[in-house]
């Protein structure tokens, strides 16, 4: 059996790019200096910030908000976990519950926000009414809630779980679709606009999904096995990642070495050119004077629900009974 190459424990991991084995405790260990790393490096997170954590039930957010709960007393800063029911079935009733036993375990609040409690529809109904693909409205309206919570809590970052796996993926897919401004987007960390958005942070831009994943295993972090039924696994994400995970293989470490490069280059891609507005019906971030979840939600019940959602999010944010935060730069 192999043994950590640190202290001679029976290992559990090998990391390739490094040629060394670790044993379990290690292996956290490896895993939270590499988070620990992009935080200061990319500058994520600062003393006395409030990072929301939207959790999906899945191993990468249960990853981040187990690595950050813990590292929120080294650096100062303040944890709180969401989780959106998107009432796709028996898939959503098992993650809600994983994001609960998870928030628990860790003692971090939680805040969770029912789509169907706001638009009257689960997501596959959305989706039917609004005649578009499942996971367009899917990310739509997880995007419009994430960031209304965080502007809602006053938070100074959004932690997000995508891994260097997913980040390189969605990369090379913009390089092929030569859809260059997001790129830009894919970075370790985005800013804020005062009072419309909260800025979103990754914390795994450099910890490789089988690394995320056995980090949730060892941390007993509850998290749920299967995926979203949804999935598309001819999707030219999913092709692509094959693709990249055989370059890996050859290449051990090739992924990071990109990821690291693109960030230290963010700056030369373009930058959206949308303009920066106020959605009329709601007042957070918009391309236009409606912002998408307004539009459509309009279009299926005949009202914009954005200004229901931010009534419905201003309630269960009360009812966490946080400090007040009068020095966040984010409040409208
Ligand atoms: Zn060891
Ligand atoms: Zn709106």
């Amino acid at each position: 059996m192999a043994k950590c190459s640190i202290c001679g424990g029976p290992a559990v991991a090998y990391i390739r790019y490094q040629r060394r084995y670790l044993c379990d405790r290690h292996f956290v260990e490896y895993v939270e200096s590499k988070i620990r790393r992009a935080i200061s490096r990319y500058k994520m997170i600062r003393q006395g910030y409030r990072v929301l954590v939207p959790v999906s039930g899945g191993k990468d957010s249960a990853t981040v908000l187990t690595a950050l709960s813990k590292l929120s007393r080294e650096f100062g800063f303040e944890v709180v976990a969401l989780h959106i029911d998107l009432g796709i079935g028996d898939y959503s009733v098992k993650s809600k519950e994983a994001s609960i036993k998870a928030a628990n375990k860790l003692g971090v609040p939680l805040i969770v926000v029912s789509v169907k409690e706001i638009t009257g529809y689960t997501i596959p109904e959305l989706a039917r009414k609004a005649r578009r693909p499942v996971c367009s409205v899917c990310g739509l309206v997880k995007r419009y809630i994430i960031n209304l919570v965080a502007v809602e809590l006053g938070a100074d970052a959004v932690a997000l779980g995508h891994n260097a796996d997913d980040l390189a993926v969605y990369s090379m897919k913009s390089f092929i679709t030569q859809d260059l401004s997001n790129i830009s987007k894919l970075g370790p960390k985005t800013e804020s606009i005062k009072g419309l958005a909260v800025g979103r942070i990754r914390p795994l831009y450099e910890v490789y999904e089988k690394e995320s994943y056995l980090y949730a295993l060892l941390t007993e972090t509850p998290f749920l096995h299967e995926e979203c039924p949804n999935v598309d696994f001819s999707s030219m994400e999913n092709r692509l990642k094959v693709h990249i995970n055989s370059l890996e293989e050859e290449k051990p470490g090739v992924k990071i070495t990109m990821l690291r490069n693109m960030a230290k280059r963010i700056r030369d891609y373009p930058k959206p050119q949308l303009p920066i507005s106020r959605c009329r019906h709601c007042g957070l971030l918009s391309s236009g004077d409606e912002c998408s979840f307004c539009r459509l939600t309009k279009r299926i019940t005949g009202q914009p629900l954005g200004p229901r959602a931010r009534e419905v999010v201003r309630s269960l944010v009360a009812s966490l009974q946080l400090a007040p935060r009068q020095d966040s730069a984010y409040k409208s």
